[in-house]
């Protein structure tokens, strides 16, 4: 689960990490009394899930009344990278003498959290990363121990010369690690951490992403959950007992168990097709459960052709079909449908879907074919 800035800075400050110390706010009225408040200048920020906000627009410096409420006007409602902006951030603006970058993460590759330092932070840290990594600092943590305090140093007098602001930066880190550890996260970030032109450190941007397997143990974290749009399809779907995450391709699937779920997407993706999502019905064999797995494929407007697979275990077969018929009815489904069916009962499955005249193959392999001959003919026509 992802945190907006503006809850990702009040954790910072939990944990004693120096932040600007503004206020959200959801009107061009809210950002003028906020304003008012903080006094000018300020720094007009869009809050959305998504980073870039500064390249796209949605960063503004306001030094008066006049450029608060045209900032906030245009930065409201502004789309980026598909995320509506709902709420702004507005911050003292601050001196910038230098941006730096501070990130802990998960390395799976190194099986450990990782401390990420450079000296070259701000908006174009993507580009550091891709062409001139060697200007990254990547610090292996113990995950028992936690950062140390040697480690934070020497990653802070690596990008400050002078002792003092090297130290304040060591503190951040270990702060920061605090915060990492203490909530659960899989990414926190600051970026940047900017050193001001009074020689203090504050960290003027904050990224955190919270382990979802973890919330259990972070009830007031969990109440932070801002639901986008994507995520409320998931959630609609999980409190059906469905397994739903979208993808963007067009080729809709369901499938029993999410092991099978993840064969049928490499399959679908090695023949060449585009899964539109990962869809596990689970184990039982509950008639209104292919319904609601059926609307929720059908909700999705990138879908083009719906592919079943069902490998009947201890689901049995001939419940699959009785639910697929009955939501082919009651959806009136109008697109391609390719089924796989097989195992317990196959055959009464089979013979009950081509009573209602929908094909089944008992072949995976058969199944995705046609699942992709049927998507390019629609896309065709
Ligand atoms: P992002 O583009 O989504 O990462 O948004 P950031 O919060 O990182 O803001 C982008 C850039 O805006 C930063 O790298 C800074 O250069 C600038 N910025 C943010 N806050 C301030 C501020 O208080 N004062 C000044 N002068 N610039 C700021
Ligand atoms: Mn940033």
């Amino acid at each position: 689960m992802k945190l907006m800035e503006f809850q990702a800075k009040s954790l910072f400050s939990r944990y004693g990490i120096p932040v600007p110390g503004g206020t959200m706010v959801e009107s061009v009225e809210g950002a003028l009394e906020a304003a008012e408040k903080i006094g000018l200048p300020v720094v007009v920020k869009a809050q959305v899930m998504t980073g870039g906000r500064g390249k796209a627009g949605g960063v503004k410096l306001a030094s008066t009344e006049d450029e608060v409420r045209s900032h906030a006007s245009a930065i409201l409602g502004m789309d980026i990278r598909g995320y509506e902006v709902k709420r702004l951030l507005v911050d003292p603006a601050v001196k910038i003498a230098r941006e730096l970058y501070v990130g802990i993460t998960m390395d799976r590759g190194r099986g450990c959290p990782v401390l990420m330092v450079s000296g070259e932070g701000g908006v174009d840290i993507e580009e550091v990363a891709r062409k001139t990594p060697e200007r990254i600092s990547i610090v292996p943590v113990d995950p028992v121990m936690g950062l140390q305090m040697y480690q934070a140093r020497r990653a802070a007098f690596e990008v400050f010369a002078e002792k003092k602001k090297a130290m304040s930066a060591a503190k951040v880190m270990l702060q920061l690690w605090s915060c990492f550890a203490g909530c659960d996260c899989s990414l926190a970030e600051i970026n940047p951490l900017a050193e001001l032109a009074d020689g203090r450190i504050e960290a003027l941007d904050a990224k955190i992403v919270l382990d979802d397997n973890a919330l259990f143990r972070h009830p007031d974290l969990a109440e932070m959950r801002i639901p986008q749009p994507d995520e409320l399809k998931e959630l609609r779907a999980r409190e059906k007992g469905l397994s739903y995450v979208g993808l963007d391709g067009n080729i809709g699937c369901m499938v029993n168990g999410a092991g099978l779920a993840m064969a049928t997407m490499d399959l679908v993706k090695h023949l060449g097709g585009k899964p539109a999502n990962f869809l596990d019905i689970g184990g039982s064999s509950n008639p209104q459960k292919v319904i609601d797995a059926m609307e929720l494929l059908l909700s999705d407007p990138g879908v083009e052709v719906i592919f079943i697979n069902v490998f009947g275990g201890i689901t049995r077969c001939d419940d699959v079909a009785s639910g697929l018929v009955e939501a082919v009815q009651k959806t009136r489904l109008d697109l391609p449908l390719v089924v796989r069916l097989t195992g317990t009962n196959e055959e009464e499955g089979r013979s009950l879907l081509a009573e209602a005249g929908i094909e089944a193959t008992t072949s995976m392999r058969r199944g995705a074919e046609l699942a992709l001959q049927r998507a390019s003919e629609g896309g065709s026509a």
